[in-house]
């Protein structure tokens, strides 16, 4: 399970958790979240300008 992160705002999505109140219960993968999908705090960037994160590669910024 991967969570992502808008870069306006900083929301995240994550896959386990889901986004209830957008009608995607937990476990939704990402694959399954529309394109069009705009985040749900800012309004302002969509799913694909989202950036994955991973807690278990690469640089953590935390
Ligand atoms: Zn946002």
């Amino acid at each position: 399970m991967a969570t992502y992160r808008c870069p306006v705002c900083d929301y995240r999505y994550d896959e386990t958790v889901g986004a209830p109140r957008e009608g995607f219960p937990a476990g939704t993968v990402w694959s399954a979240i529309p394109d069009d999908w705009c985040c749900p705090d800012c309004g302002v960037r969509e799913k694909l300008d989202f950036e994955s994160t991973s807690a278990t590669s690469g640089p953590t910024h935390e």
